[in-house]
């Protein structure tokens, strides 16, 4: 398995991956904003405009972090349980939800590989710049497929690869030199921002993931590219 550029163990990802995130978490905002030149927030706008959260549902989640995408979804009446591997994240997002006074949430540390939940639980489950860093993809692919009710859906927000003449390129600099440094400067933690780098250009290009989100049991599944697939929105639904 890969972390970074380094070759290591399923279990020493899976730790390191936690040790970057408790790294990052209390400058995790800030720093989205200045790597992504606040874009990240459209591509989360668009992504809840297609999950359509309806006030009856419950939906999870997932690698939910410090809540952008719980509290927008929460806004529209959703029920949402907040999940993620790493407990300083959450806290970071409890801390912020009680600030914007957001009610609904629920919030549970799990790992996506083996939710805690049981089998047909959610009408939805979404994760948004996560599954990039699950240790085992195809498990996690098939465990939010059984815990999804018939009929639920299933969304995925993620970077990929763009095909726009030259912007790949462009965008290649821009991670590699730009963000390690903003890491540093902010963050005081390069080696973090490193890994999230190298952790991006590592995730399969877009048709290929949603070939992967079939495999798990999906059907229906769709690919929506945003920036010629820099980041993409795949979707399925559980039969
Ligand atoms: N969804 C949030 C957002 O869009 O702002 C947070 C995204 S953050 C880049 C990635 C999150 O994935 C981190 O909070 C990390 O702890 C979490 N994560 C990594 N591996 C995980 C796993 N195996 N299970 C659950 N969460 C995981």
């Amino acid at each position: 398995v890969n972390f970074g550029d380094q070759l290591v163990s399923p279990e020493e990802k899976t730790r390191k991956v936690g040790e970057v995130f408790s790294s990052v978490a209390r400058r995790y905002d800030v720093m989205n904003d200045l790597m992504s030149g606040g874009m990240h927030r459209l591509w989360k706008d668009r992504f809840v405009s297609r999950v359509k959260p309806q006030p009856h549902e419950h939906i999870l989640d997932m690698a939910g972090g410090t809540g952008d995408i719980a509290f927008r979804m929460a806004r529209r009446g959703a029920a949402v349980t907040v999940s993620d591997i790493n407990a300083d994240m959450l806290g970071v997002g409890e801390e912020r939800a009680a600030k914007k006074g957001i009610e609904g949430l629920n919030w549970s540390v799990q790992n996506a590989e083996e939710l805690s939940f049981a089998d047909r639980s959610f009408d939805a489950y979404t994760i948004a710049f996560g599954i990039r860093n699950v240790t085992d993809i195809p498990k996690a692919l098939r465990d939010a497929h059984r815990v999804l009710k018939f009929g639920g859906r299933l969304f995925v927000l993620e970077f990929s690869t763009s095909d726009w003449p030259g912007f790949g390129e462009l965008y290649e600099q821009w991670a590699d030199k730009a963000i390690p440094r903003i890491g540093k400067a902010v963050a005081s933690d390069e080696a973090s921002y490193r890994y999230l780098v190298e952790s991006i250009r590592r995730f399969p290009k877009p048709y290929d993931f949603e070939r992967m989100i079939g495999e798990a049991g999906f059907t229906r599944t769709r690919t929506e590219t945003l920036m010629g697939g820099l980041v993409c929105i795949w979707s399925g639904w559980k039969a």
